[in-house]
Parts: structure tokens; sequence; C-alpha cells
């Protein structure tokens, strides 16, 4: 299927400033280097834990946080290349759904108003379509439009979620950055919401960038999967080969804490040594050698490169990459 979506050597380093938590000054590297591919019509799972760069990385494609480096084309467009005007423009076709629909939503706005204001943004429509357009988007995900004049306490965490998603549609994107959107929801609810936005995907059309913290969340949801850790893509591969044959220790260990339905299978848990290092002041080397289990002298010296070793499965571990020296 086509690319609609190309981030190359994306890098947001934010600067730390002398003196600051008693470090020296220098750069927190929270993307560094990361390339990945959106094809139209799929799902790109995006897995880590917090501090990763994950949320970051979404943020730096919508330059909601400006990239340090690196390019993003987007259907053709090089977003990092436009005038702040022309992205303004552009993020019609890109929207983002948040983790937590009630921080993200105007307390003082009824739902009719937080729906239309995408709307009044881009220049779409006039009043009695926009109205219409707010009806229409609160049946799409589930609502009554007899909602519209409520505000958002008056919902339940659910349906303040669905009200993000209708926020995020409002302008028909064709990319949609989710980041983390059922983290904060009850597991019963969650589900609810992960079907919503794959009939919603179905319906409309849409490419996802799906953001979680948990391998278990993005598996049936996604068509591909990548990785991160301490701001690096670590592992991309299709859903299948991620989960059948994960290649990179790190989503070894993650997987071995994702329980197994089905009880005839044994997976033995990987428990990592110590916590994720701090992005302040990350590791050499591959960042992953203080945690891993196969760390070899050359991991804590050489920095291994994202590369393809099978068909479609990128890795960066000196395991499956030759070094080059
Ligand atoms: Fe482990 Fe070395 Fe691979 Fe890093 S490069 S994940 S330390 S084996
Ligand atoms: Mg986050």
């Amino acid at each position: 299927s086509n690319l609609l979506l190309k981030v190359e050597n994306l890098k947001k380093y934010f600067p730390i400033h002398k003196g600051t938590f008693g470090t020296k000054s220098g750069d927190v590297k929270a993307v560094d280097d990361v390339s990945f591919d959106v094809y139209e019509g799929e799902t790109l799972g995006i897995v880590g834990e917090s501090g990763c760069g994950k949320s970051t990385t979404g943020r730096a494609i919508l330059r909601l946080h400006e990239p340090t480096d690196g390019k993003v084309t987007f259907d053709g467009m090089e977003l990092t290349s436009l005038s702040k005007g022309q992205m303004r423009k552009a993020r019609r076709n890109i929207q983002m759904v948040f983790q937590d629909p009630y921080a993200s939503l105007n307390p003082r706005h009824t739902i009719e108003k937080i729906l239309e204001e995408p709307l009044i943004v881009h220049g779409i429509g006039k009043a009695k379509e926009r109205k219409q357009l707010v009806y229409d988007y609160l049946e799409i995900v589930g609502l009554s439009p007899y909602h519209a004049k409520r505000y958002p306490h008056q919902f339940s965490g659910g349906q303040r979620q669905r009200i993000g998603i209708a926020r995020a549609l409002m302008t028909n994107p064709k990319l949609i950055i989710a980041d983390e959107p059922v983290s904060a929801l009850d597991v019963s609810i969650q589900a609810q919401v992960l079907n919503l936005m794959q009939k919603l995907q179905n319906d409309l059309n849409l490419t996802y960038i799906f953001i979680a913290h948990d391998l278990g969340v993005v598996r049936h949801i996604s068509d591909r999967v990548g990785v991160m850790y301490l701001g690096r893509m670590v592992e991309l591969a299709d859903s299948e080969s991620l989960y059948e044959t994960p290649l990179h220790p790190y989503t070894q260990a993650l997987l071995s804490a994702v329980p197994i339905p089905d009880p005839t299978y044994q997976r033995e848990q990987i428990l990592l040594a110590g916590d994720i290092p701090s992005p302040r002041n990350p590791p050499q080397g591959c960042t992953f050698h203080t945690r891993c289990p196969f760390a070899m002298d050359v991991c804590k010296v050489v920095t291994p490169s994202f590369k393809e070793v099978k068909n479609g499965h990128s890795v960066a571990c000196h395991l499956h990459n030759e070094v080059q020296q």
C-alpha cells in the first residue's frame, strides 16, 4: 500500500541548563535518530516505557515540539520545511488523540463548542453546517446529538475519550496519532474504545500511529509495532513477527511480562536488572547494555545501528547485526 508518512532521522533534544538539577549543561536526547514509515490504512503501534520518547516522537511529527533535526514527510509534503502557518494548515490532515481526555477538553466549554472549534480553526463550513457536522460525528463515535449541550464533567471517562476521538475526526484527517488513548480507562472500557477506533479506521479509511506503554494493548490493533527505548527505536516489525519472534532483548523482556491467554503455552518471564537509566545521562554504546542479559563488551562501546535483518523486521542490536569495526 501507499506510503503516507516518512520519518527520517528524527531528533528532539531538550536543552538542560547549567546548574539545573545540579547537572552540567547539555541535552536530553528525548528522540534520537528515529526513522520509520507509515503506510496508508495501517496502524503502527509505538511501544515503550515512560520517558522512552514515544510521545515526543508523536508531537515532533506534528511539530508541537519543534524537531531538533531530521525530516518528516506526510503525503508527499515535507512538514519539517513548512512555515508555522503552513504547518497549522497541514494539521487538518493529522490529528491527535490524547491519553487524558479530561485534561484535553476545556471544562468550561460545551461539547458542541469543543467539537466545532477545529472546524472554525480550519475554516470548514458555515455555522449551520458545522453544527450538523458536530451532530454527525457525535453519532459516529456512539454518542447522541442530545449530548452536544453538555459539559465534559457530565461524561464518563470512556465517553470523554469518544469526544476526544470525535474532535480529532472533525477535520476529516488522514492520520491520527493516538497517544495512550486507552491507558487512563478501565479495562472493560478500553476494549470498547479500541473496537470503536478499529471500526472508524475501516469506515473512514484512517491511518493510525498508536502509542502505548504496553505491548498487550497494541497487539490486536497494530499491523506493525515499533519498540522504543531511551529515545531510540530498537525494533520494528509486523505484529506477527514481533510477537512471535522478537529479536531485541528488550522486546523479549517486555513480551515476557505480557500475560498469555493460552494456559498451555508457557513463556518464561525475563526480569530486567535495574531501572531505566536517566535520559539525561544515557549509557554509552547500546543504551540498553546496563540491563541487557546478553550484553557483550562491544555493547558498552559501539551503538548498534537500526537495520533491517529480515523482510520488514528491523532491530538495533549487536546480536543481530555485524559490527563494523
Ligand atoms: Fe543487549 Fe548488546 Fe543487543 Fe544492546 S546490543 S540489546 S546490550 S546484546
Ligand atoms: Mg507519554
